[in-house]
């Protein structure tokens, strides 16, 4: 998000994943930039017989000085309030730590042990295409 500059105060919009053999969307998460946080908006379920629940986080982000000028934004992780540059998303925002250690379904051990074997094999990562689209804030032409 930093890298796309979508991390100015008051930035509103959608970041959205894309199958790369269908092309269908796999993925969206809303986020609304505030002054010291992110408020992540989304729908997830927990296995594919559920409907659909929408879930909001805050997720509170701090700022570094760079050694160049300018800084470098860091996410806090809501569980840990640890310094983080990328959270997990399912039914709850996690550093990779959180998720680890307190994810009972483990679907991402079982996913980062899929890619090692893949990647051991040589066989192409099927990772979905990452897109974001920036929508202006309400009241701004
Ligand atoms: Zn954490």
């Amino acid at each position: 998000m930093q890298r796309e500059s979508l991390l100015n105060v008051g930035e509103i919009g959608s970041l959205r994943w894309t199958s790369q053999q269908t092309g269908n969307m796999t993925g969206r998460i809303d986020y609304e930039v505030q002054h010291d946080s992110v408020c992540f908006k989304y729908n997830v379920r927990s296995n594919s017989n559920e409907a659909l629940r929408p879930y909001e986080y805050f997720v509170p982000v701090t700022h570094t000085p760079c050694n160049y000028g300018g800084s470098r934004a860091w996410f806090e992780c809501p569980h840990y309030l640890k310094r983080v540059a990328v959270l997990y998303i399912d039914e709850r925002i996690a550093c990779r730590t959180c998720h680890k250690f307190n994810y009972i379904k483990g679907t991402w051990q079982e996913r980062d042990r899929m890619y090692k074997v893949r990647e051991k094999l040589g066989w192409p990562l099927l990772k979905d295409v990452y897109v974001w689209q920036r929508i202006k804030p309400k009241g701004m032409h």
